[in-house]
């Protein structure tokens, strides 16, 4: 699974702000697609439509012909990384990488492996005991990455996930995201208002404005255009 439409999909906050407009998008099996527009464009009202995190008000949101509309954010196969990286500050390293696989009741031994291979990718292996305050900003970066790896999901999502880097550690960044995916094999969604971004990161690029799409292509369509 890893094929997720919008039909036609409206989304109305309860104070009646209407925040995507009859979006019509088809998110293809591996692709790496950024939405892409400034700040308020419903970037991450989008996301999260697909995270669960906000209902769709109306139209239809698919996975791979499956109508989840009403379907809980823990029955997606998805995992989210945050602007905030929404670290537990009592918790390990390890304990945070490992934390959605021992809700999930994995065993012990799977659980350490995941998190070993996941840490090692990140190049984090020699931080699994320390706690979030005792890391730096990029460092607790990759933890919030491997929380989501150790999960295995179809889809993987990512709202401004750099934002709270310094310039260069953010473009170091860019390239093991980039990597990642080549890696997981898996689609990624990713937000961002930073064109830069989007263009070495994006298969395909989504440009919206005020909770329209305006445009939808590859970088080169979108950027080299006469
Ligand atoms: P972006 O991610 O592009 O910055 P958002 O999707 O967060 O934009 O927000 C889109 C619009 O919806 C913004 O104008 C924002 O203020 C509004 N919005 C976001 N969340 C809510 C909410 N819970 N209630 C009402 N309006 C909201
Ligand atoms: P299950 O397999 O029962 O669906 P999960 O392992 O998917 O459980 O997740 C358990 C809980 O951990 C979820 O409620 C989720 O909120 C949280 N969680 C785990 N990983 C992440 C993550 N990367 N981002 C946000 N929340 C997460």
């Amino acid at each position: 699974m890893a094929r997720i439409r919008f039909e036609n999909v409206e989304k109305k906050y309860a104070n009646g702000f209407h925040a995507v407009k009859d979006l019509n998008l088809d998110i293809r099996d591996k692709e790496f697609l950024v939405l892409l527009g400034p700040s308020g464009c419903g970037k991450s009202t989008t996301l999260n439509m697909i995270a669960g995190l906000e209902e769709v008000s109306d139209g239809n949101l698919l996975f791979d012909d499956e109508l989840v509309n009403y379907t809980p954010p823990h029955k997606r196969d998805v995992a989210m990384v945050f602007q905030s990286y929404a670290l537990y500050p009592h918790k390990t390293v390890f304990d945070n990488i490992a934390f959605g696989l021992q809700m999930r009741k994995a065993p012990r031994a799977e659980i350490e492996t995941r998190v070993r291979d996941a840490a090692r990718k990140l190049e984090i292996e020699h931080l699994l005991d320390r706690r979030p305050s005792q890391l730096s900003g990029g460092q607790r970066q990759r933890v919030a990455l491997g929380r989501a790896m150790v999960r295995d999901p179809a889809v993987f999502l990512m709202d401004e996930p750099l934002s709270n880097l310094d310039a260069a550690l953010r473009i170091s960044m860019r390239a093991e995201i980039k990597e990642l995916h080549q890696q997981m094999q898996t689609t990624f969604v990713y937000v961002t208002h930073d064109q830069a971004e989007a263009l070495t990161l994006a298969d395909r690029i989504v440009v919206m404005r005020d909770g329209v799409v305006q445009q939808i292509g590859s970088p080169d369509d979108i950027y080299e255009r006469p």
